[in-house]
């Protein structure tokens, strides 16, 4: 499928119009409720808004990455972050690993019904020990009776209340270490020793879950095996890029929300007699951060492109999601300051955004660690 301008500005509109109709309305009250409802991700399904690069023999429209990420910036730009995040973690973390490393039959029962909504996917890599130091993940898998029988647990998984389908990394080869022995399986969470843990309560994006998850003994076909045996990190290190990606496109897209509403309140809001677009110093700072966000945008855009090629780089993502996130950052807490006071009372837009955006810098891998990615390959270490 190839887009063009008036294709994805199609796009643009019916997204707009879904938030209006679909989300905005209710919001409110799923962030007192720390979740959206599950029909939610039926609706997303119908709109066609779901893992939409799914190749069309599974039911999918076998997109370019250009419309995942759009669909998960339109709602990142109006504010919906953890809405977002929600739909990347369905559509860009879990689905990727069953379109590329996938069997026949996984693909063929899984992938339709998650184009639709009826199954809705996470990825469930973090342990509690294991985090940025994912080689050092404990939970394991071993080959029983012809079953594979899954034990451990993992933390911070997005979707992880709601999700019919977790694909999850786990040791298969106690007996040796590092980044050998890891592989990756679709677990259904309704299996016997499948539990959820509590909603973990989050500083931001309260709307959407992030859960623990416990395994208990949980036997799984031998069919459950997703790509390799003992080659999951493998899989992993090349699924992260996209990953990355995704956390790029919320980042640019989220500032430009920010942006967007701080103009709007700098040319209504008055101090000394004067609108607040009126002092140079507001008119230095909007140029600055507007500045930033066009290198942010070009940048991403240059590596969505390379995605496309097959030729983004692990280095290059990991540039693109360090960048990104931390302008992020410096540009949603730019604009809060703009907005004096009300900035930081939660029914200001703005107060909300700056929560959303803390944890940008954290998952898919810290700034820190993608720091050491390109640091590393750039110094060509180990
Ligand atoms: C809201 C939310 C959603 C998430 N969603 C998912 C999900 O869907 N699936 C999933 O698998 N995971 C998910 N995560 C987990 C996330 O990816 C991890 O939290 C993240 O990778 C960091 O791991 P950690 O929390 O264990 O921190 P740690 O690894 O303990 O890091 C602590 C600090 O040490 C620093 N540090 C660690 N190692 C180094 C190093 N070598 N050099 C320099 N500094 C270092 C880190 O940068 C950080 O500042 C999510 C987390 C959150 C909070």
């Amino acid at each position: 499928m190839t887009l063009n301008e008036e294709d994805l500005q199609g796009f643009r509109n019916s997204i707009a119009r879904f938030i209006g109709q679909q989300v905005e309305p209710y919001h409110e009250q799923w962030r007192k409720d720390e979740l959206f409802p599950r029909e939610l991700w039926n609706k997303l399904g119908e709109a066609g808004f779901l893992s939409v690069q799914v190749p069309e023999q599974y039911g999918g429209m076998e997109a370019p990455v250009e419309l995942n990420m759009l669909i998960v910036s339109e709602f990142a730009r109006a504010g919906y972050m953890d809405i977002a995040t929600a739909i990347l973690g369905h559509s860009d973390l879990a689905t990727p690993y069953l379109v590329d490393f996938g069997s026949e039959e996984q693909k063929l029962h899984y992938l339709p019904k998650m184009i639709t909504g009826e199954i809705v996917g996470c990825l469930a890599m973090t342990e509690p020990d294991a985090g940025s130091d994912l080689q050092s993940m404990r939970s394991s898998v071993v080959l029983k009776n012809n079953e594979w029988i899954l034990n451990g647990s993992k933390i911070f998984i997005s979707n992880g209340i709601l999700a019919d389908l977790a694909v999850v990394v786990a040791k298969t080869d106690m007996t040796v270490s590092g980044s050998r022995g890891i592989s990756i399986f679709a677990v259904d969470t309704d299996l016997p020793g499948f539990k959820c843990g509590r909603n973990l309560e989050k500083m931001g994006m309260h709307a959407s879950d992030t859960t623990e998850l416990f395994f208990e003994d949980v036997r799984l076909p031998v069919s459950a095996l997703i790509g390799e045996l003992n080659g999951g990190f493998k899989h992993m290190m090349s699924e992260l890029v996209r990953e990355r990606l995704g956390v790029a496109a919320l980042s640019v897209a989220h500032a430009e929300g920010a942006l967007d509403l701080t103009v709007e309140y700098v040319n209504e809001r008055k101090a000394f007699g004067q609108k607040i677009a009126d002092f140079q110093n507001t008119r230095f700072r909007i140029a600055e951060m507007s500045t930033e966000l066009e290198i942010g945008r070009a940048f991403f855009e240059k590596c969505c492109s390379l995605y496309d090629q097959g030729k983004l780089e692990p280095t290059m993502a990991a540039m693109a999601k360090l960048f990104t996130s931390e302008m992020q950052g410096r540009i949603v807490d730019g604009c809060l300051q703009m907005f004096g006071g009300y900035g930081y009372i939660m029914e200001y837009p703005i107060c909300r955004a700056y929560q959303d955006a803390r944890i940008q810098r954290i998952y898919a891998g810290t700034s820190e660690i993608m720091k050491e990615i390109i640091g590393k390959d750039i110094l060509r270490m180990q």
